[in-house]
């Protein structure tokens, strides 16, 4: 990449990523987020890994960097990128559904703590809903495009079927199989916390 196409992609990853800070599509969530989880990683990626959510309790920075060695060892990538198909990691909590909160501000200070105990953060990290995935999935695409990976590897089926689809395959997604789409092969997977070497076995036989 010369260095003026890189300057090019910083920026749009830059424009992209102060929108994605300042976004509000998904307002209950977002109360309970101090920020939105951003793409990491190299910018002129061969593979981009999609998670579903920043889910830390089944993917902290040590399963991270597992998944990126057994991509690397078993199938041959150095320059990965990971990101999120939803920033928001949403939460599940018996005091928030149990208020009556109308306000829109934010409701965890820069340390965890909850505005409304004072105390540490007790929700529990939930799926993302259809709905937030709906909202969400065009920065994924977006950043895709600005980044422009020959690999794709989606974890897990659910956001398989939402991230096929936007590319135009509509069948059920057949995991560790390879679907092309403009000199792009896209792959679903399964799940981060599921992935083993003998799932890039099966990639790697099938690309
Ligand atoms: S989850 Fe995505 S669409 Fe929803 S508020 Fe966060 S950044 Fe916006």
């Amino acid at each position: 990449m010369s260095n003026g196409n890189r300057e090019q992609v910083i920026r749009q990853i830059i424009n992209m990523e102060d929108r994605i800070s300042n976004c509000r599509r998904c307002d209950a969530v977002t109360r309970c987020v101090r920020r939105p989880s951003l793409g990491k990683g190299d910018l002129q990626p061969d593979l981009i890994m999609v998670l579903e959510s920043d889910d830390r309790d089944s993917c902290d920075i040590n399963r991270m960097l597992e998944l990126r060695d057994l991509i690397k060892t078993g199938l041959g990538f150095e320059k990965i990128y990971h990101t999120f198909l939803v920033r928001c990691q949403p939460k599940a909590c018996p005091l928030h559904s149990n208020i009556n909160c109308q306000s829109n501000r934010k409701l965890l200070d820069k340390d965890h703590h909850c505005l409304l105990t004072d105390a540490a953060c007790e929700g529990t990290n939930i799926h993302p809903s259809c709905d937030s995935i709906i909202s969400c999935l065009s920065f994924l695409l977006e950043e895709i495009s600005i980044l422009n990976p020959a690999y794709i590897v989606l974890f897990g089926k659910r956001i398989s079927r939402y991230i096929l689809r936007a590319y135009g395959f509509f069948e059920e997604p057949v995991m560790n199989t390879s679907y092309r789409y403009e000199g792009c092969s896209i792959i679903p997977t399964v799940d981060e916390a599921h992935f083993t070497s003998l799932e890039c076995q099966q990639i790697k036989s099938r690309l």
